[in-house]
């Protein structure tokens, strides 16, 4: 489906084609780090869809575990992660884009979860704790 998105600021905004059934949790510590947060969600968009206004940072990261080098882009203004790919000149093949960026994000349910052995081990039990529906 045709997904559009803008981090944070607003500086940075992208649009593409994005499957929603190929929405995954990666929770690797460097996604954990990456984020912030306990875990990361993506989507891959085709590189011959992919759009991207505003110039992103570019953060090269070769994780210990695959010794892949990943390019890790982010806006430079506020820090809103934006999408992974490979390292190189140019349009790349894929992208790894951040569901939390997308108009969309509510139609991107996660169908696969990555790295489980490094999960945070209360993921699986949050529903009972007490939600708020503002800040509480
Ligand atoms: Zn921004
Ligand atoms: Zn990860």
């Amino acid at each position: 489906m045709k997904i559009d998105g803008a981090c944070h600021c607003g500086y940075i905004t992208i649009e593409g084609e994005g499957d929603p059934a190929k929405t995954t949790i990666c929770h690797c510590s460097d996604c954990q780090t990456g984020t912030g947060s306990a875990f990361r969600v993506s989507v891959p968009v085709a590189g011959a869809t992919f759009r991207i206004s505003g110039q992103p940072t570019i953060y090269l990261k070769t994780t210990a575990e695959s010794g892949h080098p990943r390019a890790q882009a982010f806006c430079p203004r506020c820090g809103s992660p934006i999408y992974s790919t490979s390292p190189g000149e140019g349009q790349q093949a894929s992208y790894m884009v951040r569901v939390g960026i997308l108009r969309q994000r509510k139609d991107f349910v996660p169908r696969r979860q990555i790295w489980f052995r490094s999960a945070q081990p209360w993921v699986t039990e949050i529903a009972p704790i007490q939600k708020n529906e503002k800040q509480g």
